[in-house]
């Protein structure tokens, strides 16, 4: 296996991360059960091509925003992971469930991965930094073992408040139950175009979605603020991740419910999250300062 490229923070700061370096993987490096279910979900997907069908499509969509915005973008992410904001309880254990539907695991491990990104980003120890190739940052880390995010110690060190949580934890273990009971709901509903399109070519949809963030916008795109790594705002990953694109501004402003701070950055998680507030639901919502925003301003 080939090492990580030594990184010190000053050329992460200055470098721009080539796409083309590669991570050389061996068989044994490989996580079979993530291995077998993503490279299942992603055939499964295929029977879309047999079972379209205009409401198919709908439920597609919808449940998209549902897993995907409402889920892994606005809980997982910007609720859970950076504390951007704060909800009832009971709220949070709902958005956390939605966010499950997603099928990129439990709350206490997706929180635990993404804390040590923000903590090594694009350093040696990142797991997914475009500096060891981008089908790596993009996909591959996700199948691959990685000691340092595969037990519960590990969770419960980067995510010491959800580990104390009995709901987390029972959720962090019976997290794909959430997508079964969808799919069978689904069936009842609409068939097995509902399935095929409902489950399987929404979750396929909804992880490059996300998996883009940790590629692309590590890599092309425009940097306003200071970050001290790669990270990029990218107009066209911003429109198919909620407003998660806005990358860059997210690194450099970690705990802001704002990922999109100029006018032209549309954030449709920020705007979904300005809406919870005003109906009482959201509180607490952290956004950077101006003199913060000129502080970091890149030069
Ligand atoms: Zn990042
Ligand atoms: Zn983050």
């Amino acid at each position: 296996m080939s090492q990580p490229i030594a990184l010190t923070p000053d050329s992460c700061a200055k470098s721009v991360s080539n796409p083309l370096t590669s991570r050389r993987l061996q068989w044994k490096e490989i996580s079979w059960i993530p291995f077998v279910f993503i490279t299942g979900v992603h055939v499964a997907a295929l029977a879309g091509f047999f079972t379209f069908s205009w409401p198919a499509l709908l439920v597609c969509l919808v449940l998209h925003w549902v897993s995907g915005g409402l889920g892994i973008t606005l809980t997982y992410h910007r609720l859970l992971t950076h504390k951007s904001f704060t909800v009832p309880k009971p709220v949070e254990y709902v958005l956390a469930v939605l966010a499950t539907l997603a099928c990129q695991g439990g709350p206490l491990s997706w929180v635990a991965a993404h804390r040590v990104h923000h903590a090594k980003s694009d350093l040696p120890g990142d797991p997914h930094s475009p500096r060891e190739g981008f089908l790596w940052s993009h996909m591959l880390w996700c199948v691959t073992h990685n000691p340092l995010l595969e037990s519960f110690d590990e969770f419960a060190k980067h995510a010491p408040e959800l580990a104390k949580d009995r709901f987390y934890v029972g959720l962090e273990k019976l997290h794909i139950l959430p997508t079964v009971l969808l799919g069978i709901g689904l069936y009842l509903w609409g068939g097995w175009s509902f399935v095929v399109w409902g489950i399987f070519v929404r979750i396929v949809l909804v992880y490059h979605c996300t998996w883009l963030v940790n590629s692309a916008a590590h890599v092309w795109g425009y940097q306003t603020y200071e970050s001290r790594d790669d990270s990029r705002n990218l107009w066209w990953v911003a429109l198919l991740t909620y407003g998660e694109g806005w990358h860059n501004n997210h690194h450099a402003f970690q705990h802001s419910a704002r990922h999109g701070l100029a006018w032209w950055e549309f954030d449709t998680t920020y705007l979904t999250i300005r809406v919870m507030e005003l109906l009482g639901l959201a509180k607490a919502v952290k956004i950077p300062s101006q003199d913060l925003l000129t502080k970091k301003t890149a030069a």
